[in-house]
């Protein structure tokens, strides 16, 4: 089999899809700007995604996340993680959702061949909830959690973006949650995109709370962190437990502790281009050409070209900030 491996030497084998750009939060450090959404026509039908994913297989592609918007948002997922768990050569299929409405999905998912889930929690306090996603109630987010965990879909991970000034007084709360209830927690650091120029830019870089305070902190104020091999998937965090928990606390520390070197993944739009990078501006369009009719050898030499245009690593530390899509364009 062809491999896609870069120009870096780096070997591309997890492909994130987002699904979808429409999402049911408005998170502030998010989806702040308001443009319109893409169309029915604009996104990819399910059967595209397969094509795309089956030809990208071929080329090593083994592992996905599905991703948005809100993936929960597109009618009828159950069907594409179906399509998608058929495939010869995928291993593992993941998705990254904020969960309001997993409980009602979690059970049929897992059935379909959904393998594990990563939810997006960035308050424990109902009232900070509300004002931090905008619209959100975070009883629907914890029931979609504990729905997760009763379906199987393991492990269960908790991605927490830690806002100077906003919710960085709750990073104790989170760490607890790993002692007491046995989450696996990651704190992300925010990443500083630049849409539409300054004027829209909500959040300065300043306020992005770095892996090392915070692990410093947990280990003042609860204890010492061990360190410990992920529990599944391979991304870029690095995974410690505290004594006697059960749950592990990940960091991921994207704009302090730059991971670029082990990257090992690509990014297919709603409105299918392929990004190469996420902190990058620079795509593939592939809808254009698939819709026209291409060969899979067309469609091979397509995404490997994309794979061509990764950069070696993401240059916040020089302030080149990806511009052309905003992070609920492109899926985290
Ligand atoms: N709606 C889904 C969710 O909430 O998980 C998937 C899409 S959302 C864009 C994916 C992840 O990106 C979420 O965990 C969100 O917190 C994170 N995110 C969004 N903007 C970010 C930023 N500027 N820096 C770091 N993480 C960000």
């Amino acid at each position: 089999m062809t491999c896609l491996i870069d120009n870096y030497h780096r070997r591309i084998s997890y492909m994130r899809i987002s699904v979808t750009d429409h999402c049911n939060l408005r998170c502030i450090y998010c989806t702040a700007n308001q443009v319109p959404r893409l169309t029915h026509d604009d996104i990819l039908r399910y059967e595209e995604i397969e094509r795309i994913i089956r030809v990208s297989a071929g080329l090593g592609i083994d592992s996905l996340r599905l991703t948005g918007g809100e993936p929960l948002m597109r009618p009828h997922l159950v069907n594409l993680v179906e399509m998608l768990k058929k495939i010869e050569g995928i291993r593992d299929i993941s998705m990254t959702t904020n969960a309001i409405t997993l409980e009602k999905h979690a059970k049929a998912l897992k059935s379909a061949g959904l393998d594990r889930v990563n939810i997006s929690l960035d308050s424990l306090d109902e009232d900070k909830f509300k004002h931090m996603t905008g619209v959100g109630n975070l009883s629907h987010a914890l029931s979609g959690i504990e729905a997760a965990r009763n379906a199987g879909l393991n492990p269960v991970k908790i991605n927490t973006v830690v806002l100077g000034g906003v919710n960085d007084n709750e990073i104790l709360d989170f760490a607890y949650k790993t002692l007491n209830d046995g989450w696996h927690v990651r704190f992300i650091e925010y990443m500083p995109f630049a849409c539409e120029g300054e004027k829209n830019k909500v959040f300065s870089e300043n306020q992005t709370v770095s892996d090392k305070y915070i692990k410093a902190l947990i280990s003042e104020k609860i204890g010492n962190l061990e360190a410990v091999l992920p529990s599944a998937g391979n991304g870029p965090a690095k995974y410690y437990r505290l004594a006697g928990a059960e749950g592990t606390i990940g960091f991921i520390g994207a704009v302090t502790d730059c991971f670029c070197q082990e990257c090992n993944r690509m990014r297919l739009t709603a409105d299918g281009g392929l990004r190469p990078c996420l902190l990058e501006d620079g795509e593939v369009d592939i809808k254009t050409p698939l819709r026209s009719g291409i060969s899979d050898d067309e469609l091979k030499n397509l995404i490997s070209s994309a794979a061509a245009l990764k950069y070696e690593k993401h240059r916040l530390s020089e302030k080149v900030l990806p511009s052309g899509r905003q992070m609920w364009q492109i899926g985290g």
